[in-house]
């Protein structure tokens, strides 16, 4: 029987792709207005192409933009990307529709939830705090947890273990099949998947359900209540 639900963090409780996509959009236009003479759409390309490369954490993608575009770092456009980059993502940091509510729906209806994210630790718990949801979750695994990225079992095994619960007891929720879905299968969770998140078309997810919508949660545990 299911006691918890699980979730992966990026674009399945946060629409993380958008947030990135508005982010790197404002710092251009940050740029642009400080001076910097580039065009809009190529320099968006150029900057997550850098992130494609080096990781999408990675905290120094305007200072590399720069200086490929210039040889050199300009302090100034740099300050007015960067700027301009935080308030983009303050404002458009936010969680999928129904997933506040759900959320608190699971709670009153006594299931644990948890979190299992390969983003690391010190972002993870800034985004999680920047929706305000550091309070709602029994417990949460980021990957300075384990040392290890999903589909390995020790992310999943040990949100098991601090939500004391089995994995057979644990629905899995999360948009990347071959991390969420494989590594939870694995270790015995069910499984979901955050099709609403998805961005590679995906047809065949191979989890136990797909949601179309967060709340759709709901709909699943009760066909898992009844199995
Ligand atoms: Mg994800």
């Amino acid at each position: 029987m299911i006691k918890a639900v699980v979730f992966d963090l990026d674009n399945t409780l946060l629409d993380f792709m958008q947030m990135k996509e508005r982010s790197v959009d404002s710092a251009v236009r940050g740029m642009i207005e400080a001076g910097m003479d580039i065009d809009p759409i190529k320099a968006a390309e150029k900057i997550f192409s850098i992130y494609w490369q080096k990781g999408v954490e990675y905290q120094e993608v305007l200072d590399d933009f720069i200086e490929k575009e210039l040889g050199e770092v300009n302090y100034k456009y740099l300050a007015a990307g960067i700027v301009a980059y935080r308030k983009a993502k303050e404002a458009s940091l936010v969680p999928y529709p129904y997933v506040n509510s759900t959320l608190q729906k699971l709670a009153k209806m006594g299931y644990k939830l948890g979190v299992v994210s390969d983003a690391p630790a010190r972002e993870a718990w800034m985004r999680i705090c920047s929706v305000n949801m550091h309070h709602i979750f029994d417990a949460v695994v980021t990957f300075e947890d384990t040392g290890e990225h999903k589909p390995s079992a020790k992310p999943f095994r040990l949100i098991a273990s601090r939500l004391g619960c089995e994995a057979e007891d644990i629905l899995m929720v999360g948009d990347w099949p071959e991390r969420d879905v494989i590594g939870a299968n694995e270790v015995g969770m069910r499984t979901a998947f955050a099709k609403y998140g998805d961005r590679f078309g995906t047809v065949h997810s191979g989890a136990d359900y797909d949601l179309e919508n967060f709340s759709d949660i709901l709909k699943v545990l009760e066909l898992e209540a009844g199995r």
